[in-house]
């Protein structure tokens, strides 16, 4: 199940990324847009009565001002940052809606200031079906929506030939239902061509996401989870925490039951990760090797403990025996941290303290001290604490050069 909705989640960010496409493409629809209302009002003020001229130039101001509106509006979208998925539905609606209503202005040229000539009448159906053909691009986000443009543009003129009645403007009627019978197939296939497009490429995107072992997030998604929630908790002023979660004595697993073993083993405890990442803005990542990430976004670092070592137990109730280890069975070693993006140095509250990657580094520290302090078990440190564990890491350190000597001074005996 999990596995669908991440399918379906990639689907819809790539299906995202098109309406980012969409906006970047207005300026040329802008252009487009202006270039045949030009040509179709300067035509049609050679064929209508000048008591009409006003309409026509309201028509034509109509068709600027709604292009004109279009194109601010995306000027607006590409201001903003931090697009979430609501969001990206918002400016999707919003572009859909303009777009609908200019090409309702389109359409309703057909009948309006229908031209005597027949000439000018091809003319103009070659223009409204330029205006379809301009607006291809939102078979992107739906076929149902591009029928739909079809029919605004093309049904008033339609009927306006047909209601003509002659021979003549029966063939023409013929010609624009054959034009418009290939536009939709054209369509149809286009549309099919991008949805498969895009599910290759969510599927692509779904799998450089994904752990391949265990099938849960990878630390290329975690990385960039993390930027978009650091940024998030930022602006919205909220804690961010996560978890380090360490297989303790992993490679006398291994050495033990061998590398497939150490690889099932990893699974398991993959497997109880859902447990503690249920948020929308949580993610729970293996990070590499025997490593695994969780990030709980507007979090304190006492539910993280919470979770942590609700965490711990569930891994040691797993009951995968581990005879080379203390407690028997294969257990985790956490480490806690949290930091809060906004804090501010009390001196000077314009400069930041806090960097993302501060999070990381205390979780590391934290960690490193539940190793230190025997494994199964949870340490925390807040963000900008790093004095502790620098210090207990020159202990360590120098206790490993101590080792090395006592080594060193015993090998020529
Ligand atoms: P500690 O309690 O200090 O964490 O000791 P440890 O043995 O778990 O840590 P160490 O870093 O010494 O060893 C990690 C081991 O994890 C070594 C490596 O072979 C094993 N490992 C890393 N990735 C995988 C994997 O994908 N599959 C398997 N089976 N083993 C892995
Ligand atoms: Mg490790
Ligand atoms: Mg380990």
């Amino acid at each position: 199940m999990d596995n669908d909705n991440t399918q379906s989640d990639t689907l819809v960010e790539v299906q995202q990324e098109q309406v980012l496409h969409l906006y970047e493409k207005t300026g040329l629809s802008f252009w487009g847009n202006i270039v045949i209302a030009i040509i179709l009002t300067v035509m049609l003020s050679l064929q209508i009565d000048p008591s009409e001229y006003i309409y026509l130039f309201i028509w034509f101001g109509l068709v600027l001002a709604a292009s004109l509106y279009r194109l601010l509006v995306s000027r607006n979208f590409q201001k903003e940052h931090n697009l979430t998925r609501d969001k990206i539905n918002y400016w999707a609606n919003k572009y859909i809606n303009i777009s609908t209503g200019i090409n309702v202005i389109w359409g309703s040229i057909g009948v309006l200031f229908f031209p005597t000539l027949v000439l000018y009448q091809g003319l103009m159906i070659l223009s409204l079906l330029s205006i379809l053909l301009a607006s291809v691009p939102l078979l992107a986000i739906s076929r149902g929506l591009y029928y739909l443009q079809m029919l605004i543009v093309l049904l008033p003129i339609s009927v306006h030939i047909l209601l003509i009645g002659n021979t003549e403007h029966f063939i023409m009627a013929v010609a624009l239902f054959m034009a418009t019978i290939s536009l939709f197939a054209a369509a149809n296939y286009i549309h099919e061509l991008l949805f498969e497009l895009q599910k290759t490429q969510a599927e692509l995107l779904r799998q450089a996401n994904t752990d391949q072992l265990t099938r849960i997030p990878n630390r290329r998604h975690y990385d960039q989870t993390f930027k978009t929630e650091w940024r998030r908790c930022s602006r919205e002023d909220l804690p961010v925490s996560m978890l380090l979660i360490d297989v303790d004595y992993f490679k006398k697993y291994n050495d033990n039951f061998g590398h497939s073993e150490g690889d099932q083993c990893l699974v398991k405890v993959a497997s109880q990760l859902g447990n503690i990442s249920r948020r929308p803005g949580d993610i729970a990542a293996r990070y590499g090797g025997e490593e695994f990430a969780v990030l709980l976004p507007n979090t304190s670092i006492e539910n993280a403990m919470m979770l942590a070592e609700r965490f711990r137990v569930s891994i040691e109730r797993l009951d995968i025996k581990h005879p080379d280890s203390e407690f028997g069975v294969v257990t985790v070693s956490i480490g806690v941290s949290s930091c809060d993006p906004m804090q501010r140095d009390p001196n000077n509250p314009n400069t930041d303290v806090i960097y993302p990657a501060m999070l990381m580094n205390s979780a590391d520290n934290a960690m490193y001290l539940a190793k230190r302090q025997g494994r199964n078990r949870i340490a925390k440190q807040g963000c900008g604490e790093q004095k502790i564990a620098d210090a207990l890491r020159e202990e360590a350190f120098k206790d490993a050069q101590r080792t090395e000597q006592v080594m060193e001074y015993k090998e020529p005996a």
